[in-house]
Order: structure tokens, then C-alpha cells, then sequence
């Protein structure tokens, strides 16, 4: 499904409240679609354990990411829980532009741009089923002092508030049929588009 003739690549845009398993989810779709391209953010935020630079984000200070900005290297960007994210334009319309899938993971600020910006993109809201099960999560996961938290829970529920304003809405109770779910979402929007 990637790099078809000169068709334009489909670019996917996966959003999801901290504590839904998005990391897990979109590991699982580029294991089942290794030609997908998945875009590495740029981010202000210090390294969790296991996190490798340049492949779950490319760390930066403040002052680079400035730099970026200014430079006009960013697709978009947004300030999450205190810390800077956003997307280097240029390996995402080069990969696009000749063909190849994109799948990226920003917050629901950037789905925002994004959707302005290449209104051809598939947004997906991936959640699960409420704050309780996020908060059960984020406590699990154990990265976050209390008050990153909380913060993360506030930016949730303003999150779930906005998932009607996305294509699709997936659930993650299971990450392999979450996988699979957003991989036919993705499939079918190609067959739409390659039909109309
Ligand atoms: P985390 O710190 O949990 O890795 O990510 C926090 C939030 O930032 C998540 O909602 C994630 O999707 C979002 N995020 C990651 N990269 C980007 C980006 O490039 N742009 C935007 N707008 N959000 C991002």
C-alpha cells in the first residue's frame, strides 16, 4: 500500500489522551506495514527510560526548537503539558510527495493544523473507554510526577471533548485489533481515493 505509482502517499494523523496507549498501538501498525513513514517529532520534553533520540523524538532544547521554528522547519507545532512538540516538514512532504504512507502522532492542537493544512489527511482519535482507565494508565506507567498528572488528565478531558471533530473514532481495549482497525480505516481511504 506504499509507494504506488506517482499517486501522492496518505498521510494519517493518529491523536490520542496521554494514557491511551498510542505508543503501543502505532509500534504494533508499523509492525504489521513496515513501508509506512512514521514522522519523528521534534520535543522539549527530557527522554523517558527506553526512548531512543532521533526514533520516538528527536530531543531538543528550547532554544533549537526556537530555531526551528524561525527557520520555518515545522509542519506544525504545539506547547503540550509545558513542553514544546512538533513535525519536521520537510521528510513529511517528501515522503508524501513521492508516494509513500505517513502515519504521525500529535496531540489534538496539531491534528487541528494539520487538517488546515493538508485537508486530504485521515484523522483518527484513538481512546479508550473514559478517564478513570487513562488515569489507571498514566499511574501504571509511573513516568510522570503528580502534578504532570494531573496536568495530563486536565489536557484529557479537553482532548475527549474534541474526538466528534476527527474521521474516525477508534478504541483501544485491545492493541492488535486497534492496530488492525486503523490499518482498514487507512486502506479504505486509499480505495476511496484512488476510485473517485
Ligand atoms: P508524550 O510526551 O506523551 O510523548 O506526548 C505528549 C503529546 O504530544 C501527545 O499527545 C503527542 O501526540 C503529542 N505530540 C507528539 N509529537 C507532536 C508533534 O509533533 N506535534 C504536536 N502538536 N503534538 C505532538
Amino acid at each position: 500500500m506504499t509507494g504506488e505509482g506517482n499517486a501522492r502517499g496518505l498521510l494519517t494523523v493518529v491523536s490520542a489522551p496521554s494514557g491511551a496507549g498510542k505508543n503501543t498501538v502505532i509500534a504494533e501498525i508499523l509492525r504489521l506495514r513496515p513501508g509506512l513513514y512514521f514522522s519523528v517529532s521534534a520535543t522539549t520534553r527530557p527522554p523517558r527510560q527506553g526512548e531512543t533520540d532521533a526514533v520516538s523524538y528527536h530531543f531538543v532544547t528550547r532554544g533549537e526548537f526556537t530555531a526551528l521554528i524561525d527557520a520555518g522547519e515545522l509542519l506544525e507545532y504545539a506547547e503540550y503539558a509545558g513542553d514544546l512538540y512538533g513535525t519536521p516538514k520537510r521528510e513529511i512532504i517528501d515522503n508524501l510527495g513521492c508516494g509513500r504512507d505517513c502515519i504521525m502522532d500529535i496531540d489534538v492542537q496539531g491534528a487541528r493544523s494539520i487538517r488546515e493544512k493538508i485537508p486530504e489527511a485521515v484523522t483518527i482519535f484513538l481512546t479508550v473507554s473514559g478517564i478513570p482507565e487513562l488515569e489507571r494508565r498514566l499511574r501504571a506507567r509511573g513516568t510522570d510526577s503528580e502534578e504532570k498528572l494531573q496536568s495530563r488528565l486536565a489536557i484529557a478531558r479537553g482532548e475527549l471533548r474534541e474526538a466528534e471533530l476527527f474521521d474516525h473514532i477508534v478504541i483501544n481495549d485491545d492493541v492488535s485489533r486497534a492496530a488492525r482497525e486503523i490499518l482498514d480505516i487507512m486502506d479504505k481511504a486509499k480505495n476511496e481515493r484512488n476510485d473517485a
